[in-house]
Formats: C-alpha cells, sequence, structure tokens
C-alpha cells in the first residue's frame, strides 16, 4: 500500500503535470507487481503564488506487497532522475515534485492549501518528520505542497469526475478539433457530465486553450458517464483522435475552497475599478470588508452594481492577498426601497414636501396630500447569480449541483 503525487511539472514549452502523471501510471501499470488505483486530479488554493496553470496536482494510490516497497521507490528515483534531468526536457520553468507515501498524511494538509496559504519549507518540515515519505524535486521545493495536498485529499464528502483525453504528440501546438456542436450534444446525451458549455453562448468549454497535451478535459457526476462522453466524441470525425485518455476522481466544482456563505449590509457606493471591475464595502460580522467582481463574473458585478447602501448580501468568496473578498457568487436577500418618488397630484403634476409635519403640495394647482413615498421593490432581490461557467474557478461549485454527501 501506498501513494504517489505529482505537481509543478507545467511549463510553457509544453510541460503538463496531468500528462506526466499518465505516463508515469502507465509505466507503473507495467510492474507485474503493482495495482493501480483511481487516478486523483487536485485544485488547490487559487491564489498561491507561482502556482501553475489552474493550480491541479495528480495522485494515485498504489496496492503493492511490503516486500517490494524498495523496489518500486528505486523505480520512481530512476524516473524522477531521467524524466526531469537537466540534460534532458529544457525545464526552464518547471519545478517538478514527486512523492511516496505509505500512508495518506493527515487531511488537515489538503484542508490548509485548499483554504490559504502553506509555506513550502514548512510542508517540507512536516513530510521529513515523517519516516514514511519520500520526496524528489527539481528547481525548487514549490511543487511540494500540491503533491502532499493531492494525496492528503480524502473527497468523502462531494468530488466529480474528470475524463481528460491527451493528443498525439505530433499535434501539440496546433488547432484543436474539438466540434462545438458535438460537445453540445455530448452534454445532452450525458446527463450527468457537468461544465462542459455555457448554455447561453452554445459553447463549449472542454478544450484548453494553451499549447499543452491536453486534448480535452470531460467533467462528470460519475466516472462510467466521462468515460462514455469521451468514448462517443471518439466515434465522430469533426473531434480529434485521442492519443489516451484516464478517468480522474477530482475535487473540482466543489467548493472545497470556500468557508461557507457570509452575510453583511452594504455601507458604500459601487466604486468602478479600471477594466470594468467593481467594489463594494458591506459590514459583516463586526468589519467592513470589500467585496469585488470582475467584469468577466457577469451577472455578479451586475448585481453587485445594482447594490444599494442598506441592502442586506448574502455571498460565497475568497479573500485574496489584498484583502479584498473576490465573489463567486452573490445575492441580494432584503433591498432596501429604490427610485423613492413622491406621488403626484390629480392635475399630473408632481407633489412636492413643504416642511416637517406639513402635508404635500401640489405647487400647480394648489392640492395637498398627507406625505408619503412610492418606490419599487428591487426585482433582483432573492436570486443567487454567479459568473458564467468559463469564468468560473474550477473549485467553483455551480449553484445548481448538489454535493454528493
Ligand atoms: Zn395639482
Amino acid at each position: 500500500m501506498g501513494w504517489i503525487g505529482l505537481d509543478d511539472t507545467d511549463s510553457l514549452d509544453g510541460g503538463c503535470t496531468t500528462w506526466d502523471f499518465h505516463k508515469l501510471l502507465t509505466l507503473i501499470e507495467g510492474l507485474d507487481y503493482v495495482q493501480v488505483k483511481i487516478p486523483r486530479l487536485v485544485r488547490l488554493w487559487p491564489f498561491a503564488p507561482h502556482r501553475t496553470r489552474g493550480n491541479a496536482a495528480l495522485s494515485c494510490e498504489i496496492k503493492l506487497p511490503e516486500e517490494n516497497i524498495f523496489e518500486f521507490i528505486k523505480f520512481l528515483d530512476n524516473w524522477f532522475s531521467k524524466t526531469y534531468s537537466k540534460d534532458g526536457d529544457p525545464l526552464s520553468e518547471s519545478h517538478p515534485t514527486l512523492i511516496w507515501s505509505n500512508d495518506q498524511p493527515p487531511e488537515s494538509w489538503y484542508w490548509d492549501s485548499v483554504r490559504g496559504y502553506v509555506n513550502p519549507d514548512l510542508r517540507l518540515q512536516d513530510i521529513e518528520s515523517l519516516s514514511h515519505m519520500k520526496c524528489w524535486y527539481r528547481n525548487s521545493n514549490r511543487g511540494i505542497v500540491g503533491a502532499s495536498s493531492s494525496i492528503a485529499w480524502r473527497g468523502n464528502n462531494d468530488w466529480t469526475w474528470e475524463a481528460t483525453a491527451w493528443r498525439e504528440r505530433c499535434k501539440i501546438g496546433t488547432k484543436r478539433m474539438v466540434s462545438n456542436s458535438r460537445v453540445l450534444g455530448m452534454s445532452e446525451l450525458f446527463v450527468d457530465t457537468i461544465l462542459n458549455r455555457n448554455p447561453n453562448m452554445h459553447k463549449s468549454l472542454i478544450a484548453p486553450r494553451t499549447p499543452c497535451p491536453v486534448l480535452y478535459g470531460i467533467r462528470s457526476e460519475t466516472a462510467d458517464s466521462a468515460k462514455n462522453a469521451h468514448n462517443w466524441l471518439q466515434e465522430h470525425d469533426d473531434v480529434e483522435r485521442a492519443f489516451s485518455m484516464r478517468v480522474h476522481r477530482s475535487n473540482q466544482a466543489t467548493d472545497d475552497h470556500i468557508l461557507g456563505i457570509a452575510k453583511g449590509v452594504v455601507i458604500s457606493k459601487t466604486t468602478e475599478v479600471k477594466g470594468g471591475h467593481a467594489s463594494i464595502s458591506v459590514f459583516s460580522n463586526g468589519r467592513r470588508e470589500t467585496l469585488v467582481a470582475f467584469k468577466q463574473g457577469g451577472l455578479v458585478n451586475t448585481l453587485l452594481r445594482e447594490s444599494t447602501p442598506g441592502d442586506v448580501v448574502e455571498w460565497r468568496g475568497i479573500k485574496s492577498i489584498d484583502g479584498c473578498l473576490h465573489l463567486e457568487s452573490l445575492v441580494v436577500i432584503d433591498s432596501v426601497p429604490r427610485n423613492l418618488n413622491r406621488p403626484k397630484c390629480i392635475c399630473g403634476n408632481r407633489l412636492h414636501r413643504q416642511g416637517k409635519g406639513q402635508p404635500l403640495l401640489c405647487s400647480a394647482c394648489g392640492n395637498t396630500s398627507f406625505s408619503y413615498w412610492l418606490s419599487d421593490k428591487f426585482s433582483g432581490e432573492g436570486k443567487w447569480v454567479q459568473p458564467p461557467p468559463e469564468h468560473r474557478r474550477h473549485l467553483t461549485k455551480p449553484l445548481n449541483r448538489q454535493s454528493k454527501v
């Protein structure tokens, strides 16, 4: 029994952690004394410094007899030095890290690094204090946090799946052929697949735009539907043939990075920052907080702009390095009246206030009325909003998705 974890092999020249991990697992599957369990693709804190693209780390449970562990560690040692030797690939900006562990480390390692910053030096100390863990790293130890946290992830309460398909080596860097309408068809046929398209834009979201070895990733609530959707895509001529595919268990779309729903009262008007970003101040839990919605946040940005001092709002968000809360979803649960106005007189003229305790007066005809206001109810009240799927974080749970447990 044991676990392996890999992180930070991404590089601008085509390095990709999912691909490297797939190649490693394929080699391990060739060892006759080993059984490879379900690989896992784990996303971590979105604001981690030096994070790799999407900040994903890979891990897998490996079953092998006790007496083969030494031999297996030797195998990992050879693979790492061969794959990431300085003479091999010009690994300019990648910091590959591989970890072996006889047991899963404490689950807190995962929660610490999906919800905040973990110092790689401190994590390395923790690893070195445990006799059953071994790690290999090149260039720096920054991949330690991801690789170890991926192993530490339990995912007992919630998880999703991703079928990751990779391209032929000669195709890497060329335009991906993944038909938009075919992906829309896939989403309708395989109802357990999630987040693979923007339903309003009729746009496929499964293929990355970077020149990496990934052809596409199909997200799903079940492993079977992820695999079947991939097989179905591959039967069609308007989708590029994949070189290989593997289904990963994942923490994507689980909201694991979020502590929960927070609540506050709006205490400022909207400030527009350059580029269409908007922010407001709220009073929440006895302190002032700044809520930020990016232009790409779509309906979240719109709702934030429409909120007004006095509105009671709830949100999910994460605190960025500068202390602002970046919104991932937002709702106005109790709104102050909008468009306050005095009523009109029967002659059509607007009544106006004369003074404290005085009736309203029409300056055209001299009519009077008792004093009151007209107002509109805010039409956006009670509706949770979220950015469009292509501008959500990998970890963000869609509003219509339920946790598994
Ligand atoms: Zn009048």
